[in-house]
């Protein structure tokens, strides 16, 4: 790993790094590992550009370009910090691309003709399963624990579940249409789109679910691939091969039907589904319900700017538009998020809760308005229901 920075790079705790990433690469080794290619490569480079509040990575064949921030490496004589294990998570994230999606390839991406958009519908696949497994890579490379790994993927499953747009946009159009929409958002893109990273784990999370209550691991279906890769590097995955490999690994569901319900159309059940299927791997998922208006709210130079309006919220019911500036909730001055959450909590507190006073600033008039808030699912819980219950965490 090089890293390289602007400012003198000192007091880096570099054997605690060395250490750790020596320990992820292993497992990840090891997890694809087989007799006739030990390692797809002779070397591997993590080029590590560091800054003020970087995040971010690029895989290639035999290396890796990333960007993190300074407050996410290791210092010497500290506690391992939140952002150093979200360091280590993009690692691992880069790493495992090297089998798959340097490897194991989508159609399109063999030969691919550069001078235009290649279009897949399989993103969902090599970002979420990637997804899925970079934060379980740390686990099993023993860096986590069972319940830190769980809020880990809690996380990724709250930036997905809590998002509307899934009601819109399929995982499959979300790969098909990430060149026109995906790195081309705007202010409705929350209502009308998913992220194929998150969207992507939490449907193979899903996945791995369903083929686990059939005696089946995910694990299979990726080594699989692997094997395919080693038999044929020219051979690509596409929606037929995917299916008929899911089939032949699990015959008793019918895998035609789950992919057009769960990937091709769009599919905005997910956590009713999540919550059903996963007691059976023993996990409970919960959502955390609060008051809520719906509206991203920004702090720009001392004003609230409305920076994005849910679909169906109080906010879109009440007429509230992108660009507005909120200036005061319920008779009360407000200036940041802290003190909307206050009115918030003060609301729901009140079991008569009357809908609350509004004014508004909308391109320099004042608008006076009422608002009624509504509980609203703003963060999802994984849990495990024992312990014991989760030994295919770590097969
Ligand atoms: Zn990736």
């Amino acid at each position: 790993m090089v890293l390289v920075d602007e400012a003198p790079l000192t007091g880096i705790d570099t054997e605690r790094l060395a250490a750790d990433l020596s320990a992820i690469c292993s497992t990840e080794q090891a997890f694809w590992r087989n007799e006739q290619h030990p390692y797809p490569f002779q070397n591997y480079l993590f080029q590590v550009m560091v800054s003020h509040d970087g995040y971010g990575g690029l895989e290639h064949t035999n290396s890796t370009a990333l960007m993190t921030s300074r407050a996410s490496l290791p210092r010497l004589h500290q506690k391992t910090s939140k952002a150093y294990e979200d360091f280590l998570g993009l690692c691992a994230h880069e790493y495992f691309h090297v089998w798959l999606v340097k490897r194991i390839k989508p159609e399109g991406l063999i030969h691919p003709q550069l001078d235009d958009a290649v279009i897949t519908p399989l993103l969902w696949i090599f970002e979420g399963f990637t997804s899925l497994y970079d934060d379980w890579m740390l686990l099993r490379s023993e860096r986590i624990k069972p319940a830190e790994l769980l809020t880990r993927w809690s996380d990724s499953l709250t930036r997905t579940l809590t998002t509307v747009g899934a009601a819109q946009q399929s995982l499959a159009d979300a790969s098909r249409e990430a060149w026109i929409k995906f790195y081309q958002p705007n202010e409705n893109s929350a209502n009308s789109q998913v992220s194929y990273y998150t969207r992507g784990m939490a449907t193979s999370l899903l996945l791995l679910a369903e083929l686990q209550q059939q005696g089946v691991h995910l694990d299979n279906l990726l080594h699989r691939w692997w094997q395919d890769w080693q038999d044929n590097p020219k051979q690509a995955l596409n929606p037929s091969k995917l299916k008929d490999d899911l089939t032949s690994l699990c015959p008793h569901i019918n895998w035609a039907l789950w992919l057009a319900q769960h990937v091709e159309q769009p599919n905005p059940q997910l956590a009713a589904q999540l919550a059903l299927a996963l007691p059976s791997i023993g996990l409970v998922l919960t959502a955390k319900l609060q008051p809520s208006l719906g509206v991203k709210l920004a702090e720009e130079q001392g004003a609230l700017v409305v920076k994005q309006v849910t679909l169906d919220s109080p906010a879109q019911s009440a007429g509230w538009q992108v660009g507005d500036e909120l200036i005061a909730l319920s008779d009360w001055r407000v200036r940041n998020n802290t003190q909307v959450e206050q009115q918030l909590a003060s609301w729901q507190a009140n079991p008569n809760s009357p809908a609350l006073s509004v004014v508004l600033a909308r391109k320099g008039y004042l608008i006076t308005s009422h608002i009624q808030p509504a509980l609203m699912a703003t963060a999802y819980d994984l849990a495990a229901i024992n312990e014991s219950s989760l030994t295919w965490l770590t097969p």
